[in-house]
């Protein structure tokens, strides 16, 4: 079977699709220093000190590309940055390695099969390095190495061959000499440079006495090339997702469908194909596998048979770290009747490092809401931030954040571009909080339709 892989460029970017994110915009990195340890407030990322430097350990882990593997559960409260620390790592990963990120609610809403996603999710995590030697491309640069000059008097240099256009142009030292020839110039082989027109001719191997050159004239230098093989061909490195090997290989449509998503179920055969042929290009040192990070948000959202499924991915020869978050206590495992830590099942809990996150205190929180005022370009007055600030620390940060532009729109509307506290107080009023909307409901609940499908008419009448 011929593999086919695709062009990187379109690649790299859809493996960071959830740093797009806009509520985590403002996030470029965990925020860490050269030790890895964590800075109270860098790259946007803010406090969660003790999470910030196990993620860097994670880093290292997953820059080592040794690692792979493993599981990491992020536990932590709404809103206390479990999403955020996982985009931080993913900014901070750099280009080349895959980040993806899914919710755990997204697998069953999809038209595939719930291992197909999983499947694809991990596949997509997985990168692989493919080394290519390609011809020269015109307008591309290669540079080789002048041994020695000829003539005397010219001093060694570096001879920068460049093609645009079908036109190849020879550089000599910095000094570029429009010149032109399209042939190929060997090891070995000398060439003539016209001082006053800049014209490059090939003289070939045997121009190499003395004579010959002195019937050339003084306006004219020559450079031998060096030995060894000129350099005309080039290593083009490519990074591609196992899954984006997979999807171009298994439908006619090819790579399109990695634009369309359209890739439906991908037929174990071909997977096993393109693994074997992977493995072999591994071996032969034109493939390097990069292990990446799946991010699994909400994971408790997942049922059992999902975790039976990561459990044995994890052991598989290409896995990547499977980062999972989660917000829940004790609680229910999806597809079962028994209740674990984190709705997580003990085997799958007993194999994760656990990284917890915890809440924020005041200046936390405000330095958040600031970072994320500047980020919306919203000027919020210094009293007005206090307020948001303090109604985060009694709601949560995600409703005071989401508050900062809808401030912004109630002071707009009276011509002002600057937040101010009466803007945020009627913002408050207008939206309720988590905790305003239950005491709501509770209160009118004889309005609502129940679990039942039935309105409680003699209550309300
Ligand atoms: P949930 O359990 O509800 O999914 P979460 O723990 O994943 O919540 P996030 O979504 O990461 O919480 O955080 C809520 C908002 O606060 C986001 O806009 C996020 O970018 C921001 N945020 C959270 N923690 C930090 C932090 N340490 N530094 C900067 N911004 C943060």
């Amino acid at each position: 079977m011929s593999i086919q892989i695709s062009d990187s460029s379109e690649t790299s970017d859809s493996l960071k699709s959830l740093s797009l994110i806009a509520s985590h915009s403002h996030i470029t990195g965990l925020g860490l220093d050269d030790n890895l340890q964590p800075r109270p407030s860098s790259e946007g990322m803010v406090g969660q000190l003790h999470a910030r430097r196990a993620a860097g350990i994670i880093l290292k882990m997953v820059q080592n590309g040794t690692i792979a593997g493993r599981a990491v559960l992020v536990a932590g409260p709404p809103s206390s940055g479990k999403t955020a620390l996982a985009m931080g790592l993913s900014q901070s990963l750099g280009k080349d390695v895959p980040f993806t990120a899914i919710a755990g609610s997204e697998i069953f809403s999809l038209e595939i099969s719930k291992t197909e996603a999983l499947t694809q999710a991990f596949r997509k995590s997985i990168g692989i390095k493919i080394k290519e030697e390609t011809e020269l491309i015109e307008g591309e640069v290669v540079e080789i190495q002048i041994d020695r000059s000829i003539t005397g008097g010219h001093k060694q240099g570096k001879l920068t061959i460049k093609t645009t256009d079908m036109e190849t142009i020879y550089e000599l030292g910095n000094k570029m000499i429009d010149g032109l020839t399209k042939e190929k110039v060997l090891a070995g082989d000398v060439i003539s440079i016209d001082k006053a027109s800049g014209k490059i001719s090939k003289l070939g191997r045997s121009f190499a006495r003395s004579r010959d050159y002195d019937a050339m004239g003084a306006d004219t230098r020559f450079v031998q090339c060096p030995e060894g093989e000129l350099q005309k061909r080039k290593t083009v490195v490519h990074t591609v997702s196992l899954h984006e090997i997979d999807v171009i290989n298994s439908r006619t449509q090819g790579f399109l469908a990695l634009f369309t998503g359209d890739t439906g179920e991908i037929r174990s055969e071909v997977r096993d194909q393109i693994n074997t042929k992977v493995a072999e290009w591994k071996e032969e040192g034109k493939a390097e596998i990069v292990p990446g990070v799946l991010f699994v948000d909400e994971v408790h959202m997942l049922d059992i048979e999902c975790f039976s499924f990561i459990n044995r991915a994890l052991e598989d020869e290409f896995a990547p770290i499977v980062m999972m978050a989660t917000n829940r206590g004790i609680s229910k495992t999806r597809g079962t009747n028994y209740k674990s830590p984190h709705g997580l099942p003990l085997d799958l809990l007993d194999r994760s490092i656990i990284i917890t996150t915890s809440n924020y205190d005041e200046p936390e929180i405000k330095t958040i809401l600031s970072i994320r005022a500047q980020e919306e370009e919203v000027e919020l007055s210094s009293d007005a931030l206090d307020l948001l600030t303090k109604s985060g620390k009694e709601t949560s940060l995600r409703y005071s954040s989401n508050l900062i532009s809808v401030s912004q729109q109630i002071a707009l509307k009276r011509k002002s571009t600057v937040v101010e506290v009466a803007d945020v107080k009627r913002a408050y009023l207008l939206f309720l909080d988590c905790a305003r909307s239950v005491k709501y409901v509770q209160d009118n609940q004889t309005q609502y339709i129940d679990d039942e499908g039935k309105v409680d008419i003699s209550a309300s009448a």
